[in-house]
């Protein structure tokens, strides 16, 4: 007889306070009326968020995306912008929506991230920026990239949407480049339901964001520029307040799941769990493994073999950006120009991981990649 199935482990499953908790902030909010419009829980969460990741500023958001899309308004961004491939859509949406072009290059095979020798050979007179991404919540080479950026007058908008608490030689990543854009999206290591970030050096950008998330209004009479709605409510604001306090044990008990991915899979043919540069101290947001040749069962049959199990791993990033049909007709998006992209798309599989994860159910998920 077949055990019955249990029930299924996805990607990730989020970290949810104590409802309990949650409902004095909620009484908070009845009380005062105060719903948006940069009431005190979202001034609150600004400035402890900004303390907890240190940070100088930083603007909430309603998401990532919308935060994406002012981030380019803010700096007036046009014409063409240097991308990777291997990112969630959101990333080249953003510059489209903006109609702006993304030019896509390769990434390095070690980081995921894009490549910075291949930037060079891509700026053009329309350049006007890079919107790298620190895939996996890895840093990207931050400095040559700063180097190319500076040569070449460009823009850094890093999408740091996986990059949450992450350090790089001793400081945020999100430090780096011109804005950094976060996401509380629920599948994302911090998380306010929906939620996002802008983070910026100088109090004057801030406030020039915060004008941007609000239709531009710079006070009750004057708008400044077509400013879009992209402001955060009170009550994700105070739900991120509430999540913030539990964050650490959050990052311990990813960094737990982490170690047991790599102690079970250390010497299985074939599956390799790229490491994490010394000088990063990581989030685990995710945790991809490579299917290489030398393992029996392609990518996509382990994909499936899990998922026939009731594990379901994600193809991370696959199709790439520039396979869908809004981007494959343009000249970078070839597949040729894009060698080492197309292989880890084919490669990679991002497996389970979330504090709550049963360390019985993971060592029965390392079982199966064992037992092929
Ligand atoms: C999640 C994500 C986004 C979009 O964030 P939302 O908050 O869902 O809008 C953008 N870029 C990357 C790389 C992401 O993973």
């Amino acid at each position: 007889m077949k055990e019955a199935p249990r029930s299924p482990v996805y990607v990730t499953q989020p970290a949810l306070a104590p409802l309990e908790e949650f409902i004095p902030y909620l009484q908070q909010i009845w009380d005062n009326k105060i719903l948006t419009n940069g009431g005190p829980f979202h001034q609150q969460l600004e400035q402890e968020l900004a303390r907890y990741l240190g940070v100088p500023h930083l603007s909430l958001f309603s998401n990532g995306t919308l935060a994406l899309m002012t981030a380019m308004q803010s700096l007036r961004i046009t014409g063409e912008v240097i991308t990777t491939p291997y990112s969630f859509v959101a990333t080249a949406h953003s510059l489209l929506w903006n109609g702006i072009k993304p030019v896509f290059v390769d990434i390095e095979p070690d980081t995921f991230n894009i490549d910075p020798r291949q930037i060079e050979a891509a700026i053009t007179p329309q350049t006007t920026a890079i919107l790298p991404v620190h895939c996996y919540g890895r840093p990207c080479n931050v400095e040559e990239i700063e180097e190319i950026a500076a040569n070449y007058g460009l823009k850094v908008i890093y999408d740091a949407a996986h990059a949450f608490g992450v350090q790089h030689r001793g400081s945020s990543v999100l430090n780096h480049g011109d804005l950094s854009v976060l996401s509380f999206h629920a599948t994302k290591v911090f998380n306010t339901f929906e939620g996002g970030a802008i983070i910026c050096k100088d109090a004057r950008t801030k406030r020039h964001i915060d004008h941007l998330k609000n239709f531009g209004f710079a006070d009750e009479v004057t708008v400044v520029a077509p400013g879009i709605n992209g402001k955060m409510s009170e009550v994700n604001a105070a739900f991120g307040l509430l999540q913030l306090k539990g964050i650490d044990a959050v990052l311990a008990a990813r960094a737990a799941v982490d170690r047991r991915y790599r102690t079970g899979l250390r010497d299985v043919p074939g599956i390799e769990c790229p490491q994490v540069p010394e000088e990063t101290h990581p989030n685990h947001s995710y945790f991809p493994i490579l299917v290489q040749p030398g393992y029996p069962l392609t990518r996509d049959e382990l994909y499936e073999k899990l998922r026939a199990a009731g594990f379901y791993a994600r193809r991370y990033f696959y199709p790439l950006i520039s396979e869908f049909p809004m981007y494959r007709g343009m000249p970078s998006a070839r597949r040729d120009n894009l060698p080492v992209a197309m292989r880890l798309s084919l490669q990679v599989l991002c497996l389970p991981i979330y504090p709550d994860l049963p360390a019985e159910r993971q060592d029965a998920l390392i079982e199966l990649i064992l037992s092929v």
